[in-house]
């Protein structure tokens, strides 16, 4: 099914957006005319005036920098909204080469718009840029293919008494040659590149089936039911019908939803927050637990909270860090804390790192934590030795 984007009317006088604003979308002018003007030195000059069918604001949809000119209608006018979510989603699909090579493009196009003169380093830059994006990514689609990414398992625990509640899953690449490539480095170019679908498949295929193994290690130590948890970027959850193949990749992995919580970044949300409601509602009606991570990073307004089906709140680690010294931080966690409660949303605190900041999270009534204090991310045998150690009754657990 073809969604097609909602019409946008606004009226003559009105502002569709102003030079410096950030953006996110491009329109066409279905009727009316557009104003397009831009200050310059302390004047404005009108640059252009713009009728049906035209489009306008298009750069957004290539790079984050802020509006580079103001649209204003000038008549009572129906646009209709082009997304960079859209966009990315309709690019999906297209080889790597094909979309780098279009931003390359379009980066220059911008360049040869505006009123400072590109310095041939910039575009240096670019290319080499674009090259070793390249590179990465067909590096990674091969490794993809031959099986070479591994998934690491963070233990998730119990602040009261520090049981195993479920474990984070997050994606582990050893380039052969070069070595450990970071995650955001090697999932950035995944989510560029539209390898993202298959790897994040193939985490959560991979997660389901490492879960079973874990559960069963779990049973015969009476631990308890255990969840996993899964990154899912921004380009998974845009992408059409993708709510539903994750769906069947955990049912064909032998997990059950509700063992499964997806985790989503509240930029990731908002880029396309109509599309995003749309995914999480199918995923929480299968009865898939969904939280927002890196909480408090990423966006001022807080009304998200209520519009999408949240199961859990990840407090960033830059806030646990400064525990429990940092006074203004110390009422910051609290206030989240208040606000779980109140919305009735469950609060994991990542990076917890020393004994203090535990005891801190704990006296606020923080239930669950993650952290190098308890574990880091682990291989699937370490993980399971790690919960026997933890399980075993003589073994003194002063973590
Ligand atoms: P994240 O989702 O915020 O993951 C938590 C990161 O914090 C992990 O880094 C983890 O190793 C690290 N961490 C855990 N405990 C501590 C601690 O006590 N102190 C400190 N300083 N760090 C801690 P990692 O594995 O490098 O992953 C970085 C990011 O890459 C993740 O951030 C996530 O955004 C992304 N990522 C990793 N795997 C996947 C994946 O499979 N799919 C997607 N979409 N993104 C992934
Ligand atoms: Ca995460
Ligand atoms: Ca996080």
């Amino acid at each position: 099914m073809q969604i097609l984007p909602e019409i946008q009317c606004v009226t003559a006088g009105e502002y569709v957006f102003r030079q410096g604003e950030m953006g996110d979308r491009a329109y066409l002018i279905e009727s009316g005319r557009i104003e397009i003007s831009a200050e310059s030195s302390g004047e404005t000059r009108v640059l252009s005036v713009l009728k049906q069918g035209d489009v306008f604001g298009e750069m957004t949809l290539i790079d984050s920098n802020p509006r580079s000119a103001t649209a204003k209608a000038l008549d009572d006018c129906s646009l209709v909204p082009i997304t960079r979510a859209l966009v990315e989603t309709k690019l999906g699909n297209a080889d790597p080469l094909t979309r780098l090579l279009l931003k390359l493009v379009l980066s220059r196009y911008r360049d040869s718009r505006s009123d400072t003169t590109p310095t041939p380093i910039s575009h240096e830059r670019t290319l080499q840029q674009v090259a070793a994006e390249l590179n990465i990514a067909t590096e990674l689609r091969q490794a993809l293919q031959d099986n070479e990414l591994e998934v690491h398992y963070q233990p998730i625990v119990r602040l009261t008494d520090q049981t195993l509640a479920g474990f984070e899953a997050l994606a582990r690449w050893n380039q052969r040659n070069e070595g450990y490539v970071p995650p955001p480095k090697f999932i950035a170019v995944a989510e560029e590149t539209g390898l993202i679908l298959p790897l994040g498949r193939w985490v959560l295929e991979q997660s389901c089936l490492a879960l079973q193994r874990l559960q069963a290690q779990a049973d015969m130590a009476d631990v308890g039911d255990l969840f996993m948890s899964i990154n899912v970027a921004a380009g998974q959850l845009y992408h059409r019908d993708e709510a539903q193949t994750l769906l069947s990749t955990i049912k064909d992995a032998g997990a059950t939803p509700q063992q499964i919580k997806l985790e989503i970044t509240e930029t990731a949300l908002l880029e396309d927050p109509q599309a995003a409601a749309r995914a999480m509602e199918i995923l929480r009606d299968q009865g898939i637990r969904l939280a927002i991570d890196d909480f408090g990073t990423g966006y001022s307004g807080l009304n998200y909270l209520y519009r999408f089906p949240l199961h859990t709140l990840k407090i960033d680690r830059s806030f646990i860090a400064r525990l429990p010294e940092d006074e203004s931080c110390l009422r910051l966690v609290r206030a989240i804390l208040g606000l779980c409660r109140e919305m009735n949303l469950a609060a994991i605190a990542e990076g917890v790192e020393l004994p203090e900041q535990a005891a801190a999270l704990r006296a606020l009534g923080c239930e669950l934590a993650q952290g190098y204090l308890f574990a880091r991310p682990l291989p699937e045998s370490e993980a399971r030795r790690w919960l026997v150690d933890k399980t075993r009754p003589a073994a003194d657990n002063a973590a």
